[in-house]
């Protein structure tokens, strides 16, 4: 048997082969590169390339790529073979240090928000050093960034990277002001817990919705759902056994450290967690993880499906966001401290992402909105549309008792002063409880819980890094000019409490009560993509967003038209995908069946006169008159579908979409799922949910 500790990483030019290829000179200029950004020299570059091509051919790599994650959120790749003719008429295999730093993949139709005019279609991709080579279908990929010749992002990662800069500039001044000068840098970490759902591959093909949209379009309710919870941490079936073994096996070459993995809620779904690491690197180790899925599920018969909700009526998937800040010197940021001085400092950090997810609400939960997590949120099976914090009731008991200036426990005397009492620890077992929450404190880390399971991580992380970021900045201001720091810091946040208390909420987040009561603290309810991503040109995220240095203004209105754009399409697809299935697929089997069993009325009554027709009559009157509401509906449909295509404007079709388009998609298909359970089973042209569901 190989040992995971031989092949871990083997597919990775990782610090270990820099060690061992690299002059000691070149590898210490990269890692200072790496760890701290300095600039890159070309003669350094040029050494790297050199020792990665050879890494790289030895592992039987004949192609390299940029590898980069443009906005649509999925990944890009342009393949160059290493191959240079020599004088002789053969060929070796070269690569410089200008190919490794910088690409110019032909762009042009990647979209850009319009920040990108066609004369200057090209924009180029720029290693990240941070973020490790590693060699995939015999080909050598180099994560880079992605921007315009005008240095605009055209990507996620340069914002997500830029983020995580405003965060750690803004840290560093505050761990100043507690005198911790030793601290180098500041950088979050994430683990994002990936959800999916496997089906078998054979019956995925003959279902035209699978294919073109990666989710059900019609389909009654299975006899069984997930209503048993026996599927939750249930016993893994041995061919899904097999394709995570396999998964895992993948996984570790490529480096990811991926560690946790069970079944979820709804049949046939299931869960992978890794290990986290800095936020950039998880980004890419996601984006790759969701590729590799999907990869290896083939090889086992299966389809892996990544989309938010493959199935009404069972839970979508999602992904958890786990996200920390911690120092170059290993201290957690989010983490009580032992020492009143150290949790003075952790109750800062807490009190800034309070106030950062009270003031960017809207910004978080953009972040997160696709079509596909809009079937998710607010629907009682994921986290709500309305954004609030979960504490759990011993923190929320300190912070009560600073606003209030009381003892925080009762067994004390003294007030709860900041820089006198001592935390107790939150273990993870008094916090970690409560599912519901959109944001949830669980111990030493915030668990961002309203991700799709499509979704890229960095659009949550870049607007949560920049928000708290922004806190930080407020806080830093504030404390660097008081004379008084110990008092001004308890004032502070004493006053952060008070004023963004409203966004902690430690109840039960799919009760429907908690949405009205949200409405009373004025908190947001967006529940849909054309609800809330307008929202980032609002004037308050604007300003926020560019002070940083995160995105300008073109950029964000960019990022906002593309993402509708997106909405817009996915919709679309949907409803031409339903219309073809309903007219070529649907509708004929439920009139066949119909007809036919009209057919039997007549041969009835030959063979037995006198013979009961009741059961046949209803189903014949019942299903035809289905079968005309599916037309009326198809062609409503198809009349939406065509108003559509006539807005030019893009926040108005995403509106059309929500209000006249899906509207239209549900109603023809609640007449077919209706009809799917007058129709014989052999009559139905498409397998399905008890199949899909269990059929694995
Ligand atoms: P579970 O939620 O399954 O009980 P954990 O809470 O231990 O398990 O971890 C869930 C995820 O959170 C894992 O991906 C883990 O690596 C990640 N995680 C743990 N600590 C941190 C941290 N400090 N920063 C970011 N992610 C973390
Ligand atoms: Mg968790």
């Amino acid at each position: 048997m190989e040992k995971i500790t031989d092949y871990f990483g083997s597919m990775v030019f990782d610090d270990r082969i820099m060690k061992a290829t690299l002059s000691e000179k070149v590898y210490k200029s990269l890692k200072r590169t790496i760890d701290r950004g300095t600039p890159l020299d070309i003669s350094v570059a040029n050494a790297v390339a050199s020792a990665m091509k050879d890494w790289a051919v030895s592992k039987g790599a004949t192609h390299y790529t940029h590898w980069f994650q443009p906005m649509t959120g999925i990944t890009a790749e342009k393949h160059d073979s290493f191959i240079s003719p020599a004088p002789d008429g053969r060929v070796i295999m070269e690569f410089s240090g200008k190919e490794l730093v910088k690409g110019e993949p032909d762009a042009s139709s990647f979209p850009s928000g319009g920040l990108r005019a066609t004369f200057e279609a090209r924009g180029y991709t720029a290693w990240d050093p941070t973020s490790y080579a590693f060699i995939k279908d015999n080909t050598l990929y180099i994560p880079t960034a992605f921007c315009s010749y005008g240095g605009e992002a055209l990507d996620k990662k340069v914002p997500l990277l830029r983020s995580m800069e405003a965060l750690n500039r803004q840290a560093l001044r505050i761990l100043k002001l507690f005198g911790n000068d030793k601290v180098r840098c500041v950088k979050t970490s994430v683990g994002p817990e990936q959800e999916y759902f496997l089906v078998d591959r054979e019956l995925w093909k003959q279902r035209k919705d699978l294919i073109m949209t990666g989710r059900t379009l019609f389909g009654a309710r299975s006899p069984k759902g997930q209503e048993m919870e026996d599927h939750y941490f249930g016993s893994i079936k041995p061919r899904v056994a097999e394709y995570m073994a396999d998964l895992d096996k993948e996984l570790w070459k490529l480096g990811i450290l991926a560690k946790t993995k069970h079944n979820e809620v709804a049949p046939a779904q299931h869960e992978l967690a890794p290990i986290f690491s800095t936020t950039n690197i998880a980004a890419d180790h996601n984006q790759l993880t969701m590729e590799v899925m999907q990869k290896v599920a083939l090889r086992h018969g299966l389809v892996c499906l990544l989309h938010e909700k493959p199935f009404a009526g069972v839970n979508g998937s999602g992904k958890h966001n786990n996200w920390s800040i911690s120092t170059d010197t290993g201290v957690n940021l989010l983490t009580p401290g032992e020492t009143p001085y150290e949790n003075a400092q952790f109750l800062l950090f807490l009190a800034a992402v309070i106030k950062a997810v009270d003031d960017y609400q809207d910004l978080l939960r953009l972040s997160v909105a696709t079509a596909g997590n809009d079937h998710r949120l607010g629907a009682n099976e994921a986290p709500p549309a309305v954004i609030s914090i979960f504490l759990g009731d011993e923190l929320t008991a300190v912070l009560e008792a600073i606003e209030n200036d009381t003892p925080y426990d009762g067994t004390k005397k003294e007030k709860m002063t900041l820089g006198v009492d001592v935390l107790p620890q939150f273990s993870k077992d008094t916090t970690d409880r409560n599912r519901t929450s959109p944001f949830a404190f669980t111990g030493n880390k915030f668990e961002f819980r309203m991700l799709g399971s499509s979704n890229s991580i960095s659009c949550a992380n870049i607007h949560l890094n920049a928000a708290v970021a922004e806190s930080l900045r407020q806080f830093a201001d504030v404390l660097e000019k008081a004379d008084d720091f110990k008092a001004s810091l308890h004032t502070l946040i004493k006053e952060t409490i008070t004023k963004h208390k409203r966004i902690i909420f430690n109840g039960n987040g799919y009760d429907e009560k908690w949405i009205a009561e949200a409405e009373s603290r004025g908190l947001s309810n967006l529940r849909t993509t054309a609800d809330c991503m307008p929202k980032i040109c609002d004037k308050k995220n604007v300003d926020m967003l560019t002070s940083h240095g995160i995105f300008t203004e073109a950029e964000i209105c960019s990022r906002r038209d593309i993402m509708l754009d997106n909405y817009v399409k996915s919709v679309n697809i949907e409803a031409v995908t339903m219309i073809d299935m309903a007219k070529k697929e649907i509708i004929p089997a439920a009139a066949k069946y119909a007809a036919d069993t009209a057919s039997a009325i007549s041969a009835k009554a030959a063979a037995a006169p006198g013979a009961s027709n009741a059961y046949e009559t209803r189903i014949v009157t019942e299903l035809s008159a289905l079968v005309d509401e599916m037309d009326a509906a198809t062609s409503a449909l198809e009349k939406a579908v065509d108003e559509l295509k006539e807005i030019e404007v893009i926040v108005t079709a995403s509106e059309f979409v929500r209000d006249t388009l899906i509207p239209a998609m549900d109603r023809l298909r609640a007449a077919a799922d209706k009809a799917e359970t007058l129709t014989a089973e052999s009559y139905w042209p498409f397998p399905t949910y008890d199949k899909l569901l269990f059929g694995v």
